[in-house]
């Protein structure tokens, strides 16, 4: 189905063209992006998001 290959970021339309583990959503958090569904077992991202997720779970780490 189409819809499936849509980024998964509420209020995005882009295509999916890169998939993240489910790990990746507490960064999705910190971004205050959230993801439809919820429950999500993986994560499908446009490249915009997908970026933006890559950057910000690279600085979480680094916090720690
Ligand atoms: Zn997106």
């Amino acid at each position: 189905m189409e819809e499936e290959n849509k980024c998964m970021v509420v209020g995005c339309d882009e295509k999916a063209e890169k998939t993240l583990d489910k790990s990746y959503k507490r960064a999705l958090q910190g971004l205050s992006l959230k993801i439809e569904p919820p429950d999500a077992k993986e994560l499908r991202l446009c490249k915009r998001h997908y970026k933006m997720v890559k950057n910000t779970m690279r600085a979480l780490r680094g916090n720690l």
